[in-house]
């Protein structure tokens, strides 16, 4: 068999699954991408009305380098590939209960300016060091993490990736953490909600995310004029130059497999129409996969199980706002943060529900980019985290756990019971924009609204228990505990987007593409056609980017999670010993 007759279906044309395509078929695969809906990009695409334009998920373009370095990889570049980044002058601002501000921008006098304001003399040295030790992360989990694959245990035990993994902080929190940086609460604040990026609240996130503090002020946050979805957009025409075809409003019903039940031959759409191919890739939310698409033997239904278990990410109320009029006090990213800090976050991960009083995300795209809006209007989204959909996962069995939560009065899995929790989400958001920010009536300037709930995004993208960035990405959802790129249970059949490795987030899912892309050409015998210098970023001829490589001072600071870290290399190098003796017979080590 020749390398172009071998074939690929992908389900689902989210980001990770147009941008696989686009791999999968520069390296010369036939590839063909089946979608439900009548568009592309999943939750990174837009809602319209009205001549209004909303991200309907995605709207802060983060961590550049990955999405530079998947056009890279596909032989274009963003601009040449018709994407065109703006920069936000002001990364954000975060509003706290009282209406004091903190203005968070990527200009180095500013910032010492603020912090200073909030933490005295010596302020701004120690925002300086919690900098460069987000720029370790940054730089390590790029290198170990995000360009690696996790399909053995002993993936985890590499010397390179031994070696750093104390310079990540896994094993402490983001709050934790920030902590030994930032004298005052406020301040603290500020720099430990973005682990909300990932869906997880920032008392449960490890310190590693702090890199996201890293890249947002050393390498801004843009937005790609027309929309996020202009990202997708682009790399669809790329993968349609190299044969990708696009199958849209298509939903795939289930995997089809070989008579022993071995390996995935293609997929039964919906329609009824079945289709074949060497391999099949989900794109669609894991979990959902596993529940849905995937057929019903003892390790799959096994491992359905164990996922449906996992700790899932938050969901979310997003409102999608046409104002009649602009709204001059709203900056592109404004961040409302609760007063009750904590609880804001524990009503929503502990407790799975609302909290009384939310922390929310404003976004005004037409700020940065006025094509979002008509002439002298704004559009606005806001959205409110919640807890994610209880344990009524679709194709999942209920549990008597099912019903406990139900008596507990978790959040309604249906949309008609959301009307009255949507009121009250929409009053307390537009009561403290109105007060924090100084700008009346916000209510009355609002001319039309759409709402997503937890329910819409489980149905609207197949989001397992409505969550909007996948499974968890505490220590135990990441690396090899991660869900695998490939499936175990069942040959020739592959996982790309937010709840495989690496994870959420457009730019972590683009990254996930290229590793998902070459174990499959790995294992069809097919060359990777991209060159592995990603070390180095060079763009234009020039070096913008490449790995660190200054020395730790982590051994400087022991603390407890070194002495955990010790304590848990120490036992796996015990139970190493033990085994190697077992295996040899007695009387090696153990005599
Ligand atoms: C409200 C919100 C805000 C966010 N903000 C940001 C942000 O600011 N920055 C950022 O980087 N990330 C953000 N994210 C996360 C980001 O959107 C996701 O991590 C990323 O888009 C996931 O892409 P994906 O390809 O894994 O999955 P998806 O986008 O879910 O794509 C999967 C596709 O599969 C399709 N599908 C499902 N079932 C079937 C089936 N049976 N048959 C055919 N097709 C099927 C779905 O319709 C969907 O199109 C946000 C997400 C949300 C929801």
């Amino acid at each position: 068999m020749s390398e172009k007759s071998k074939s690929a279906i992908i389900v689902g044309a989210g980001a990770g699954g147009v941008a696989l395509a686009a791999r999968l078929a520069k390296a010369g695969l036939r590839v063909t991408v089946v979608e439900k809906n009548d568009h592309t990009g999943g939750r990174c695409s837009l809602i319209h009305h009205e001549g209004h334009r909303f991200d309907q998920g995605p709207s802060l373009f983060l961590l550049p380098r990955l999405f530079h370095q998947t056009f890279e990889d596909l032989g274009t570049t963003l601009p040449a590939a018709g994407v065109d980044l703006l920069r936000c002058q002001t990364n954000y601002n975060v509003y706290f209960h009282d209406g004091e501000r903190f203005q968070h921008s990527s200009d180095l006098a500013a910032m010492r300016t603020e912090m200073e304001r909030w933490e005295g003399a010596g302020g701004f040295e120690r925002w300086v060091a919690w900098l460069r030790e987000g720029h370790r992360h940054y730089e390590i989990s790029v290198r170990e993490v995000l360009g690696k694959n996790f399909v053995h245990f002993w993936d985890m035990v590499r010397p390179s990736f031994v070696a750093t993994i104390l310079d990540m902080h896994p094993f402490e929190s983001m709050w934790s953490r920030a902590g030994r940086y930032f004298y005052t609460e406020r301040l603290r604040r500020v720099f430990t909600f973005a682990t909300m990026y990932m869906g997880m609240s920032p008392f449960d996130a490890p310190a590693t995310y702090s890199l996201l503090q890293y890249t947002e002020f050393a390498e801004g946050i843009w937005y790609p004029k027309g929309g996020f979805h202009k990202v997708v957009d682009a790399l669809v025409r790329i993968g349609q130059s190299f044969g990708v075809e696009y199958r849209l409003s298509t939903p795939v019903a289930r995997v089809l497999t070989s008579p022993d039940g071995k390996k995935a031959t293609g997929v039964l759409l919906e329609s009824g129409e079945e289709l074949s191919a060497d391999i099949v890739v989900l794109n669609a939310d894991l979990v959902y996969s596993y529940g849905n698409l995937l057929p019903r033997s003892p390790a799959i239904e096994n491992r359905t199980r164990s996922l449906q278990k996992k700790e899932a990410s938050c969901s979310s109320i997003s409102f999608y706002w046409s104002m009649k009029r602009k709204i001059p006090e709203l900056s592109t990213h404004n961040i409302f943060l609760a007063e009750e800090y904590r609880e804001s976050f524990d009503a929503i991960f502990d407790r799975h529900t609302i909290p009384d009083e939310p922390s929310f995300y404003v976004n005004v795209p037409s700020r940065v980019d006025p094509t979002a809006a008509p002439d002298g209007c704004d559009s606005v989204i806001v959205l409110v985290p919640v807890g994610h959909l209880s344990r009524r996962s679709k194709g999942a069995t209920p549990t008597a756990d099912d019903h406990d939560a139900d008596a507990e009065g978790l959040l309604p899995t249906d949309e008609q019971h959301w009307d009255q929790i949507v009121d009250r989400a929409r009053t307390a958001v537009i009561s403290a924009i109105e007060a924090r920010a100084s700008c009346t009536g916000l209510r009355e300037a609002i001319g039309h609204e759409i709402v997503n709930t937890p329910p819409t995004w489980e149905t609207r993208f197949n989001l397992d228990r409505g969550a909007i960035l996948g499974l968890s990405h505490n220590f135990l959802n990441v690396l090899w505990f991660r869900p695998k790129t490939r499936a175990p249970e069942l040959g020739a059949t592959y996982f790309v987007g937010a709840s495989t490795h690496p994870g959420t987030g457009v730019p972590i899912v683009m990254a996930g593409t290229r590793i998902t892309a070459e174990q499959i050409l790995g294992d069809l015998g097919m060359a990777v056609p991209w060159s592995r210098r990603d070390e180095k970023v060079v763009q234009g001829g020039k070096v913008v980017s490449e790995v660190m490589d200054g020395r730790s001072d982590t051994w400087l600071r022991f603390g407890t999670e070194e002495f955990i870290v010790l304590v848990l290399l120490g036992t796996f190098v015990l139970f190493t010993a033990y085994l190697l003796s077992y295996v040899s017979g007695p009387g090696l080590v153990l005599s």
